[in-house]
């Protein structure tokens, strides 16, 4: 089956919802049973791994069961959990498999927040993280340690846009016992696979091209058969789930995925192309680009480009900066990526950067390519370039 017939299936029982194509959205806390032998029933059942008992709202109900099942099947994963954000997602999936006295690699071109987790967090209790380079591939093995319980990796980096060699990776840190984790929301479930490049536990913030319409927060941690149990477990007890409206808004992005995704891509590509040849432009950060560093990697082991890519801008004063950035007609300034609309918004890895510090002059801009016509995004940076001009 491909993927778009899976999107248009997964997490589906018409016959289960009085014939209803959509999964109803469940509001419940509270679940009642008819009698004590079906309550003590359920006490015994649901300490089971593979329980998918409605037992309480906060272990899980049909929506959410419903989304989970159509992610795990996406990313080809055993199964997920769903999450009310992607970074809360991403913390659960870290105090999962992680105690105190572990060594955690991390990613030198990782989600900010993420880093501040480890740093703030995962520190407090008594995790170590070292950052790595993102070019490191098969090399990681030199940080690796006897006490070094994970890897996490972020390819390409949503920012920079390092493609990392997660097989290579993952081949290491699986030799000497530790997992690999993944933050795989630049190419969604569709244009990665991570469990067939040797992670095991993915994330998704969901948030982004899953929900697609920028209006939910939303994550997903969908793991391996072999470490599901110790993750059920240890998000079960810390009481992490997502609201039903949100796991609605999830599925409902689900269905369109695949075409919202392909047509991200064009209209990146499209975009790419053309600031390529922009003089204002020193560097395009896009690894389906041929002449990207990353783009062998990316050409291997991607199904697809997602729209989200960065340009480096040759050095402007600030003043001529906002000049462009502010008069744009279709171009948000916002974080966060994945809706149909575009976006465009600065973004500073010199401070933040360790271990591969970003020493580029000029600007870094991130631009996500929304649903728009690519002839309107291009006649709009058009005329942001043309105040840059007048300004300089
Ligand atoms: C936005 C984002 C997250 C966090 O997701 P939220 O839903 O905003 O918490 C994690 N990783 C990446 C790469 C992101 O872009």
């Amino acid at each position: 089956m491909d993927d778009e017939t899976r999107l248009a299936s997964a997490g589906r029982a018409p016959r289960d919802f009085h014939g209803a194509v959509n999964v109803p959205v469940y509001h419940a806390s509270t679940i009642l049973y008819p009698s004590l032998d079906a309550l003590e029933a359920m006490h015994l059942r649901r300490e089971e791994d593979d329980s998918r008992d409605v037992t309480y709202g906060r272990s899980g109900t049909p929506t959410s069961y419903a989304f989970e099942d159509a992610v795990a099947e996406l990313e080809g994963g055993y199964r997920t959990l769903s999450f009310p954000s992607g970074l809360a997602a991403i913390g659960a999936a870290l105090l999962a498999f992680l105690k105190a006295g572990d060594h955690l690699l991390v990613s030198d071109s990782v989600y900010a927040p993420t880093r501040a987790f480890c740093d703030h967090v995962l520190r407090r209790f008594g995790v170590e993280t070292t950052y790595y380079d993102p070019l490191i591939g098969a090399g990681i093995a030199a940080l690796m340690r006897p006490d070094t319980a994970a890897v996490f990796v972020e390819s390409p980096g949503s920012v920079t846009f390092e493609v990392q060699d997660v097989p290579a990776i993952a081949a290491v840190a699986h030799d000497r016992g530790a997992l690999v984790l993944m933050d795989n929301t630049w190419a969604s479930p569709l244009y990665f696979k991570p469990f067939e490049h040797g992670v095991d536990v993915a994330i998704q913030a969901a948030t982004k091209y899953i929900v697609g319409h920028s209006d939910a927060m939303l994550g997903t941690v969908t793991a391996s058969k072999a470490v599901w149990p110790k993750l059920r477990r240890s998000v079960r007890a810390q009481g992490l789930c997502a609201g039903p409206d949100d796991l609605y808004l999830g599925l409902r992005g689900l269905r369109t995925l695949a075409v919202r995704l392909a047509r991200h891509q064009e209209t990146g590509l499209v975009l790419a192309r053309w600031l390529k040849l922009r003089p204002e432009v020193a560097r395009v950060l896009h690894p389906a680009l041929p002449d990207d560093p990353g783009h062998a990697l990316w050409q291997r082991d991607f199904r697809g480009a997602s729209g989200l890519f960065a340009i480096e801008l040759k050095p402007v004063p600030r003043a001529a900066l906002a000049l462009m950035l502010d008069g744009l007609e279709h171009f948000g300034m916002g974080y966060s990526w994945g809706g149909y609309e575009s976006l465009i918004v600065p973004q500073h890895p010199e401070k933040i950067r360790t271990i591969r510090p970003w020493t580029a002059a000029g600007p870094l801009l991130r631009i996500h390519a929304g649903l728009e016509s690519p002839e309107d995004l291009i006649a709009d940076l058009e005329r942001g370039f043309a105040r840059l001009g007048q300004a300089r």
